[in-house]
């Protein structure tokens, strides 16, 4: 619904600084209710996610995922000389598809009566910001900046490429070394493993996907180790050596990697340098997110931040969340706040990981005494593949008032099949009423409402 404001003093109501999924959403939702909203971007429209993230990468994962499937046809009686793989092909149309998408982006904006202003934006002043040697006032500016990569500073870090390079390699190394442990580390090497680059993972901890429940990580990492992929759990990497145009891993046992690409993914940290925020009064945190409150209002109560850039929940469907309240706390009179509990989120790699909830550890620290149910079994797809896969189904239960806490899952498709137990997270749905629900039969998900044995009990 459409409202008048008062004729303004400034030139905008909002005015957001990139145009990635929390700016634009939060842009086009304020448009909505009458605002007048422009949007600085330096770069291309629709941000990491777009372009160098959830979206080529689930592409990437998909073209890996065929070569599994081709085994898995010959269990089924299907039969093929030769499988080839062509590198450019992917690339071009996925590139394709993400002009595509920047297109509908770009569209999206205008059409909602969004300005759109190319350039890099400096904010210069509560109600002042910069583009390119002009300056445009607001009554609220938004921060929403995203995030970058980070690459640790160790010798030959120079030669190490991130997430970012990953989805414009010239061409595919034979070899790969794969550093970290989270997310973009276990999804790349899923992916390139699948394109048939020989792959090793290397992780300074002892376990995968650290922050989720202790059963995923170590599951999943059995069933990569299987699919081929080699993971290095307790090894760090001191220095990387480039003789002949290979590149050597030297770990710090003394031990040398050998392989055409070294892709570091440690992490992502928000963009606020050069930004002018901190000379205006916006706090920043020690890895330089911006600080907000609940209504994502900075230190200057005209600015505004959503999304990587206040390094929360690196998660696109986040942003977009944090992007409608702002819009809607602004030029809407609402006051609700983001409700960060009961977010679920999937790890593409193969097989996808998906989690909704408390993990075991979580609910036991939270206080809860709890009820694990837990079931490893082999898909009827895979009996007859015989590819070995296994999925792992995961239930935390609070056994005082018999809710379901936590519903984890390693398998295919398993970020499919999550975004439906989510919603029974959020109606606070019980393990009884899980029970009383019937199952789809032959799934894999009829297993969450028909697990009866508790774990240990
Ligand atoms: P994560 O925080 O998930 O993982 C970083 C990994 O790097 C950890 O295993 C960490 O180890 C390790 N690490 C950090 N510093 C170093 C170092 N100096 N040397 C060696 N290892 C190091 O970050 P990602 O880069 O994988 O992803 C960033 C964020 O992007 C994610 O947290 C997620 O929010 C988002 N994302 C979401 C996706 C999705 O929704 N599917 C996909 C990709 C990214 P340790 O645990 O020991 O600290």
């Amino acid at each position: 619904m459409k409202k008048e404001f008062a004729v303004s003093e400034y030139d905008f109501d909002l005015f957001t600084i990139g145009a990635g999924s929390g700016g634009i959403r939060a842009s086009r939702r304020a448009a909505a209710f009458g605002a007048r909203v422009a949007v600085a971007e330096q770069r291309f429209l629709g941000g990491t996610c777009v372009n160098i993230g959830c979206i080529p990468k689930k592409l990437f994962s998909y073209a890996a995922h065929f070569k599994q499937d081709f085994e898995d046809a010959r269990g089924y009686g299907w039969s093929f000389d030769q499988l080839s793989f062509d590198w450019r092909a992917l690339l071009e149309g996925k590139n394709r598809e993400i002009e595509r998408l920047n297109g509908v982006y770009g569209n999206l904006l205008t059409q909602s009566g969004v300005e759109l202003i190319r350039g890099r934006a400096k904010v210069t002043g509560p109600h002042t910001v910069e583009v390119d040697g002009r300056t445009l006032t607001s009554r609220h500016i938004l921060v929403a900046t995203g995030s970058s990569p980070t690459i640790p500073e160790i010798e030959g870090a120079e030669y190490c490429i991130s997430s970012d390079d990953a989805f414009y390699l010239d061409k595919l190394p034979e070899r790969v070394v794969v550093v970290g442990g989270g997310y973009i580390a276990v999804e790349f090497a899923s992916i390139f493993n699948g394109l048939g680059v020989d792959t090793t993972l290397v992780y300074r901890g002892d376990r995968l996907l650290k922050h989720f429940d202790a059963d995923l990580g170590n599951f999943l990492a059995e069933q990569m180790t299987a699919r081929g992929v080699k993971i290095r759990f307790h090894t760090e990497i001191r220095k990387i050596e480039r003789e002949d145009g290979v590149l050597h891993c030297v770990t710090g046992d003394g031990e040398r990697l050998s392989c055409g690409t070294v892709l570091y993914a440690t992490g992502r940290l928000p963009n606020t340098a050069r930004l002018g925020l901190e000379d205006v009064g916006v706090e920043l945190a020690s890895n330089g997110a911006v600080v907000v409150d609940p209504t994502f209002q900075t230190a200057v109560p005209s600015i505004y931040a959503v999304g990587d850039v206040i390094h929360r929940m690196q998660l696109t469907p986040v942003a977009l969340a944090e992007g409608m309240l702002v819009a809607d706390h602004l030029f809407n009179g609402g006051s609700e706040h983001m409700d960060y509990s009961g977010i679920p989120t999937a790890i593409f790699s193969h097989p996808n990981v998906a989690t909704v909830g408390l993990s075991e550890e979580q609910a036991i620290e939270s206080g809860y005494t709890i009820d694990r149910y837990r079931s490893v079994f082999t898909p009827l797809k895979h009996t007859v593949s015989r590819s070995g896969d296994k999925v792992l189904l995961k239930l935390i239960v609070d056994r005082e008032t018999d809710r379901v806490l936590g519903v984890h899952m390693v398998g295919d498709d398993a970020g499919e099949l999550l975004q439906g137990f989510a919603v029974a997270i959020k109606c606070r749905a019980t393990k009884a009423q899980f029970d009383a629900t019937v199952g789809i039969h032959p799934t894999i998900a009829e297993e969450f409402v028909t697990m009866r044995t508790k774990v240990g009990a």
